[in-house]
């Protein structure tokens, strides 16, 4: 009776036939290379829009009008994607969505960030989403993002991720003279104003010249960009981990890297996207910025873009009507692909066990996020939970259903509420992470091959 009754949880590694184990290796590998690729929103949807050129899908823009098996993508500002397979049923009917974000907790630039200090050139930062500061001092660090110029000209930068680039890095003091820095709480032991990225130490031969050794500096990126200390104001540059990601493990069964929230469940989506074809429902794949700083502004998914680029599927499938985007949404039916906490051994006191999310037991799926009683949660309904289980049973594709750590120990959010505000259906269903928003995050290779495989059987 018990092997017929209970909800079981067991591990996907056990009793795994050698071919599933070598397709999810050969997967991983290949999430590897693009993590090794990735580490900005704006990389993230360069590298997205190659893929989805490779595989005949067409910019919405220059297309007249569209029909069912048409593959479509739109671009917001190099910072956001959408892409859809047009279905054989209208858009009228609904649309399926996967929805994940690009954007990583990080340091970015100040606009004003280059100065010297007694005998050191440095940047100075102001960190980009949820961090432990602590956790990015002393840590190789790089430098991607844009400079553009008052003419318009933009210079992409990447610097730190070549094995003959410089890297960067954030000094931290000598335990034996941290006695009083020791005796802080965690959170105020680095100072926000003290990420100071170390960036140069030899002055300029000018013996006349004050900051020679910002001068140098200044100098040498004018030399290699063209710029001057003032572009930096029209610059988003971003300031990440410099770590490779690494197969992790003797076993080889666990994924290390920096920024796999989201980008983890924004791989697994497109991967899945590219293997739709003719789908009965539009599938539809968002890939969102800003949401690690709530979403807001005209990349994050609280923008009405979106609404937009549906308009525009409607408009030129010469379907739309007044009002019908509404009906659309109402009818519409979504996985929030975000990560997920994993249970963490070291940890397991904030995580309550029979809900939390286990590393190598399959993707995740979450009713609800929120804090404090589910404030904030947009809480899926039973009935739709029932739907999303019963595709992943038919499918035999592991899944879990856990919650975000014990009842008022802390909480979160994810994209989920805002596309639940427009009447869609949505749950958020995701891989689980250990060291979440840290510079080196950590995954099962098992779940990200599950994610894939949930995701695809969602869109088809
Ligand atoms: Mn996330
Ligand atoms: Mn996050």
């Amino acid at each position: 009776m018990k092997e017929e009754l209970f909800n079981k949880k067991v591990s996907g590694w056990e009793n795994i036939s050698e071919e599933n184990k070598q397709n999810i290796f050969k997967f991983s590998d290949e999430y590897i290379y693009f993590l090794n690729k990735v580490k900005t929103e704006r990389e993230a949807v360069s590298f997205t829009k190659k893929m989805l050129d490779e595989n005949s899908f067409r910019n919405i823009n220059e297309l007249e009008a569209i029909k069912p098996g048409d593959k479509v993508y739109y671009i917001n500002r190099d910072k956001t994607i959408y892409a859809a397979v047009i279905g054989e049923e209208k858009l009228e009917n609904g649309l399926n969505i996967l929805g994940a974000h690009v954007d990583s907790p990080r340091l970015d630039l100040k606009p004003n960030p280059l100065y010297e200090d007694n005998g050191f050139a440095y940047l100075k930062t102001h960190y980009y989403g949820g961090i432990k500061k602590y956790q990015w001092t002393a840590i190789p660090l790089s430098i991607h993002g844009v400079i553009v110029k008052a003419n318009g000209e933009k210079i992409s930068v990447c610097i730190g991720e070549d094995e003959e680039d410089p890297i960067f890095t954030i000094t931290d003091l000598l335990p034996h003279l941290a006695m009083e820095q020791m005796d802080k709480k965690l959170k105020d032991g680095i100072n926000g104003e003290d990420l100071n990225v170390l960036v140069g130490s030899i002055p300029t031969d000018d013996k006349d010249a004050s900051e020679k050794i910002k001068l140098n500096i200044l100098m040498l990126l004018n030399e290699k960009y063209g710029i001057k200390e003032k572009d930096f104001v029209s610059s988003e540059l971003e300031i990440v981990p410099a770590f490779k990601a690494k197969t992790l493990g003797l076993d080889k069964s666990m994924v290390a890297a920096y920024g796999q929230d989201d980008r983890v469940c924004a791989y697994t989506t497109i991967r899945a996207l590219l293997d739709v074809n003719a789908p009965k429902r539009t599938a539809v794949c968002i890939l969102s910025d800003k949401e690690e700083i709530g979403s807001c502004g005209n990349t994050g998914m609280e923008s009405h873009v979106f609404d937009m680029f549906i308009s525009e599927l409607l408009n030129k499938s010469g379907e739309n009507r007044p009002n019908l985007l509404e009906k659309v949404f109402c009818n519409s039916k979504m996985l929030s692909a975000d990560v997920d906490a994993g249970l963490d051994p070291i940890y397991a006191s904030v995580s309550e066990k029979n809900n939390a999310a286990l590393i190598g037991h399959g993707i995740g799926l979450n009713k609800y996020t929120g804090s404090r009683g589910k404030s904030g949660a947009s809480d899926a309904n039973a009935e739709y939970v029932a739907e999303v289980r019963s595709i992943f049973e038919t499918e035999g594709i592991p899944y879990q259903v856990s919650e975000l750590g014990k009842v008022d120990v802390g909480g979160g959010g994810t994209i989920a509420y805002i596309l639940a505000n427009k009447g869609i259906d949505v749950i958020d269903c995701g891989v689980p992470v250990l060291s979440m928003h840290a510079p080196y995050e950590v995954t099962s290779k098992f779940d990200i091959y599950c994610a894939y495989k949930a995701y695809h059987a969602f869109i088809k």
